[in-house]
């Protein structure tokens, strides 16, 4: 485990810890810029950071406020596989107690039931997602577009797994450009309470900011007793950046 802390930009209503899961081995396609985005966005919000790195064989740091973790590839997976099974049951108790975290592809697929490569080799889960998956020949690759709860989101999605939501788990998002979870029920990633899964890559925060605020919020919520004051950020570009995408997408105009 390495920590650092980050001031926030301006007098400080309290610190958040921020841990991020497995940067060395599930840290892919620019994964790395969402826990960036959550720490300069809670700075910007006047929050002190505490950023926690957890690698594998370190013990996990039980007073998490906000946990990450990104993608990788099926090997970063299976070398992960040990200290997940090892933080098995804290993550599901801090998972049932409300802690927010985000988990993109891989992780994601990690946090549900199991994942069965395209080898044939099974990787069991957390199951605090209700998702299954299995690793096809077939890859799905290419820019997403998602209707939400937390309103539109954009991202990239490149996996070989194709992932079933269980009988009631509620996906993160509705497919209107893209695959999604399987390439045929129109769902995207899996939300249970504050844990979200979800395929998109991008890195998905830094154009969507209405989530990365919502996974502030329920982390500030919890963690410090007035509760999330959200500071009025500037975020003309990123929305701008985000309807572009939509757009564009949508018009058909990237074929
Ligand atoms: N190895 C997994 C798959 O291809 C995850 C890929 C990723 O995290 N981008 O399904």
């Amino acid at each position: 485990m390495s920590s650092e802390t980050l001031k926030a930009h301006g007098a400080s209503k309290g610190t958040i810890r921020l841990v991020h899961l497995y940067p060395r081995e599930m840290s892919i396609y620019g994964d790395l810029g969402n826990t960036r985005c959550l720490a300069t966005r809670l700075r910007r919000h006047r929050y002190d950071v505490e950023l926690v790195e957890h690698h594998p064989g370190n013990p996990l740091d039980a007073d998490a406020h906000l946990i990450l973790g990104g993608g990788g590839q099926d090997s970063g997976q299976a070398r992960v596989e040990d200290d997940l099974e090892a933080n098995a049951d804290l993550l599901r108790s801090l998972a049932d107690d409300g802690t927010p975290m985000l988990m993109i592809c891989g992780m994601y697929q990690l946090f549900g039931n199991d994942f069965t490569t395209v080898e044939g080799k099974r990787l069991p889960g957390l199951g605090i997602l209700d998702v299954t998956t299995r690793g096809n020949e077939v890859r799905m690759i290419g820019p997403v577009v998602l209707s939400t709860p937390h309103g539109d989101v954009v991202g990239y999605e490149n996996h070989s797994g194709s992932t079933t939501l269980g009988s009631g788990q509620e996906p993160f998002g509705q497919v209107r450009h893209g695959q999604g979870n399987n390439g045929a029920d129109q769902t995207e990633g899996a939300r249970r309470g504050n844990v979200y899964g979800t395929y998109l890559h991008g890195p998905v925060l830094p154009a969507n900011t209405a989530f990365a605020d919502a996974l502030i919020g329920a982390a500030v919520d919890r963690a410090l007793p007035g509760g999330f004051e959200p500071e009025d950020l500037d975020d003309h570009i990123a929305h701008e950046a985000q309807r572009r995408q939509i757009d564009r997408l949508l018009s058909g105009r990237n074929k």
